[in-house]
């Protein structure tokens, strides 16, 4: 059997795109490989969402590049693949400047991947049209056991790209417009995850809550109406869905969030920044008040919310008083983990044209103190939490013997003694104690049992 080794950069979406990448190429005859070493076909799913991660790629390729010429020394051929949004993004550019890769395909064309590599034996090739037919028909389903091997946390992906356009970002770009998957093609692959083992679906889109698929009648769902579906599914303890947008938390959608046991008590929706100037030139279309007030409205709906953001620092323009204003955002509403960068500027994005880019110097100063305040609310969040009882999903076996190691509704990991219950399970742990990264805890009852 041929290896085949992927490495994902970036975003929950590319995890989900590498899996269905090695779905496929197990039809093909490929096994995956952990060793890039021994792998006949390396794919890197790349990420361009700021500089960093799309030249991470190129000093990559730089190690492929020795590796390919190491193994055709000793007469083995490696083909080699960038995928993702750098592909999408740079498309020939690639080849030009790494003479070892043999494919470039972008985010929506990697089903085509097994005539790609037939093609790449004559010559090398770039596929980053936008293509008509939908990816997903064409994507060969997983078998039990590679589902099983993925454990009993997945994602499933409901939407793609974005219509969005903040001005700092390349998604629109490299995604390109939003996409809602139908309605029954979710809940046949959501049956077939729940029937393998899977208890917690983590429903993933650029822009997850703007979801309007449709279904067979062709009456658009909310992600709202979705959520409620998805509940009944034998199986299926836990709903999760990641990254919304403030403008798309819509009424049902919060209601869900007070009806659906499912539906976990944590929220990723990134702010960005807490200066309504600021907001207003990312483009993002609402005020910090407007974001303060929906925070209270979910709140409302479900008063344990744990909320986590992701952060830009140093937009263009950004001056020490609308920093502040993103300071004084964060206290007001209190995250229990978050994201946060430094402004890239990505070309083709309209912020990158902007006037007056913020120095380096005061864009690290600014990272350090606001990553400052975040680390205390989220180290806060954890040792809040110490004395409660929560439910968690047992995901693996623990650090040590004995130990098994799970999520607590707020994703924390959670580190317990037990030897009495297996992956799957959802237990009743009583939490003794908050490490920097993980809390500890005793099972108090045994809860939900994973199926047989
Ligand atoms: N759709 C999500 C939203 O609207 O919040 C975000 C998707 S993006 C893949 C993830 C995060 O990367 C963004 O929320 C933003 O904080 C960050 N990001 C995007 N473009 C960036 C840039 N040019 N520089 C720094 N951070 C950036
Ligand atoms: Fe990028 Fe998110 Fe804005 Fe879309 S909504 S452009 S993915 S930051």
């Amino acid at each position: 059997m041929k290896k085949v080794f992927v490495k994902s950069y970036g975003c929950q979406m590319n995890v989900y795109d590498a899996e269905r990448m090695t779905d496929m190429l197990a039809t093909e005859g490929y096994a995956e490989t952990k060793a890039m070493e021994e792998a006949d076909l390396v794919i890197l799913n790349t990420c361009h969402i700021r500089e960093k991660a799309a030249e991470k790629v190129y000093s990559e390729l730089g190690r492929v590049r020795e590796l390919k010429k190491e193994r055709a020394g000793q007469g083995q051929e490696t083909k080699v693949v960038v995928a993702g949004c750098v592909a999408q993004a740079e498309g020939k550019e690639i080849l030009r400047r790494a003479p070892a890769v043999d494919v470039v395909v972008g985010p929506q064309n990697y089903h085509n991947l097994p005539d790609l590599l037939k093609k790449a034996k004559a010559s090398r090739v770039v596929d980053t049209e936008f293509p008509i037919e939908d990816k997903f028909d064409h994507l060969p389903k997983p078998s039990k056991a590679m589902i099983q091997n993925r454990g009993v946390s997945s994602f499933l992906t409901i939407q793609e790209g974005c219509d969005k356009f903040c001005t700092f970002c390349v998604v629109p770009y490299t995604r390109g417009a939003e996409v809602s998957r139908p309605v029954s093609k979710i809940i046949d692959e959501a049956l077939r995850l729940a029937d393998a083992g899977v208890r917690e679906l983590t429903l993933i889109g650029q822009n997850v809550n703007a979801y309007h698929g449709e279904d067979e009648s062709g009456s658009v769902w909310t992600l709202g109406r979705l959520l409620h579906r998805l509940a009944e599914i034998p199986g299926i303890a836990r709903l999760r869905y990641t990254t919304s947008h403030p403008r798309d938390m819509d009424d049902e959608l919060i209601a869900a969030h007070r009806d659906l046991p499912a539906v976990m008590p944590y929220l990723h929706l990134p702010v960005q920044s807490g200066s309504d100037r600021i907001l207003d030139e990312m483009n993002r279309k609402h005020t910090g008040d407007e974001y303060r007030r929906l925070i209270e409205r979910i709140r409302a709906a479900q008063p344990n919310l744990a909320l986590s953001s992701d952060f830009i620092v140093g937009f263009p323009g950004e001056t020490d008083a609308e920093f502040e204003d993103t300071m004084r955002l964060i206290a007001d509403v209190g995250f229990a983990s978050s994201f946060s960068f430094k402004y890239s500027p990505r070309p083709g994005t309209p912020a990158a044209e902007m006037g007056a880019q913020v120095s380096e110097a005061v864009k690290s100063e600014r990272l350090a103190r606001l990553q400052n305040l975040l680390e205390t609310q989220r180290q806060a969040f954890n040792h809040g939490t110490v004395g409660q009882t929560l439910d968690v999903l047992l995901e693996k076996p623990g650090r040590h013997p004995g130990q098994m190691a799970g999520k607590s509704p707020y994703l924390q990991p959670v580190q317990i003694e037990t030897d009495r219950h297996q992956i799957g399970d959802i237990v009743t742990v009583r939490i003794t104690q908050a490490g920097s990264n993980s809390l500890f805890g005793e099972v108090v009852k045994p809860g939900s049992q994973a199926a047989a």
